[in-house]
């Protein structure tokens, strides 16, 4: 009999319906998912393999590596375009080509460096114009004479928005207005802004292509649990032991935490090494018994919940992310965002996959 550990279940069949959310929302757009940080964690394979099989026909990752790794996956059969954030980097050129990759520019210098290699073939790229997030991308006037290069065939043009999940945000609407500006310089390429919060911003924002990530995997474009959206995720631990502790009792390491009364813990296998954020302690919840259970401590390979006297004994398992435990209530309480708790799951060695290709 296995003993039971740390398990993460991936719902490729909510992936499915999360799908239809963003293809519904772009309305005629295409869904270029995100399966950058494997697949949020969940696995870039089997998510874009199912993906395929529900339409998706180009995916974006972020490094080289997850490219040819994604170009792998896929196979012969599913010759999906594979966009590559990170761009032309150093020496990459050989190694985009082998897998048929196409670079997203990201810099100046990346564009000199592709003017060069289209020197000799002309070649394929997507360029990542910079409209007010001052992460990547070109300036506007970089953009601009990079128009009628016969060796640059620019089949994307594409901007990323700093604050979309807050529709309110006038930089939403500064960061249109230029990209609509850049854009009309590449007529023939198609154009991409929005990723999950963007594709809800509405038909301004969609252009021809939307990339989401987080929202697949079922976090809110807000930020906030958004009921159209399922769990993709579902991370689960088993209780080890069940411990009273007498008020004023000190509870794991350091003075932090102090009963205030007495308390009924269970104590669970499950650990930041599991990709628990620590910070989440005192404020996120556990699913167990039917209700939300506070987190006490977290600790790399333990962490403990505050149980009560609730029904919950060890072997049990209780769950910290899924249908009772949101992804987007579990970021907040850690001080972060679904996308870093999502990503946290690499961690998880034991996975299973339901409606998986
Ligand atoms: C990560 C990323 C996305 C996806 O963002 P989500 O918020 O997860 O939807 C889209 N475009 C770019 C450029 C990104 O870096």
């Amino acid at each position: 009999m296995s003993l039971p550990s740390v398990r993460l279940s991936i719902d490729l069949d909510a992936l499915a319906s999360n799908y239809g959310v963003l293809r519904e929302a772009a309305d005629g757009a295409e869904v270029a998912p995100v399966v950058k940080a494997d697949g949020y964690g969940l696995g870039a394979g089997p998510v874009a393999r199912r993906l395929w099989r529900e339409g998706a026909r180009s995916f974006f990752v972020a490094r080289l590596g997850e490219g040819e790794a994604l170009r792998a996956a896929l196979g012969p059969e599913r010759p999906a375009a594979i966009h590559v954030l990170d761009g032309l980097t150093s020496g990459a050129w050989p190694r985009l080509q082998a897998a048929a990759l196409t670079p997203v520019l990201m810099s100046l210098e990346q564009a000199q460096a592709a003017l060069t290699l289209g020197k000799n073939a002309s070649i394929d790229i997507g360029l990542h114009v910079d409209t007010g997030m001052n992460r990547q991308g070109l300036s506007h006037e970089d953009a601009a004479a990079l128009t009628h290069r016969p060796g640059l065939r620019v089949g994307l043009i594409m901007s990323h928005l700093g604050s979309a999940a807050d529709p309110d945000d006038p930089r939403n609407r500064a960061q249109l207005d230029r990209f609509t500006a850049v854009r009309r310089l590449f007529p023939q390429a198609r154009a991409s802004l929005a990723a999950s919060a963007g594709a809800f911003l509405g038909p301004d924002y969609r252009f021809e292509m939307v990339r989401p990530g987080v929202s697949l995997y079922g976090g809110g474009p807000q930020e906030r649990p958004d009921a159209r959206l399922r769990a993709v995720a579902r991370l689960e631990a088993p209780v080890l032991d069940i411990r009273q502790v007498r008020a004023g009792e000190l509870i794991g390491y350091g003075s932090g935490v102090l009963a205030a009364q007495d308390m009924r813990l269970a104590i669970v296998a499950a650990g930041y090494a599991d990709g628990i954020i620590r910070a989440a302690r005192g404020k996120g919840y556990a699913w167990a018994a039917g209700a939300r259970r506070r987190l006490v401590i977290v600790t790399m390979n333990m962490l403990a919940i505050d149980v009560a006297d609730a029904a919950v004994g060890p072997g049990e398992m209780v769950e910290f992310l899924g249908p009772n435990a949101l992804l987007d209530d579990q970021a907040h309480a850690a001080g972060s965002v679904a996308h870093e708790c999502l990503t946290r799951l690499q961690a998880v060695a034991e996975r299973r996959y339901l409606g998986a290709d």
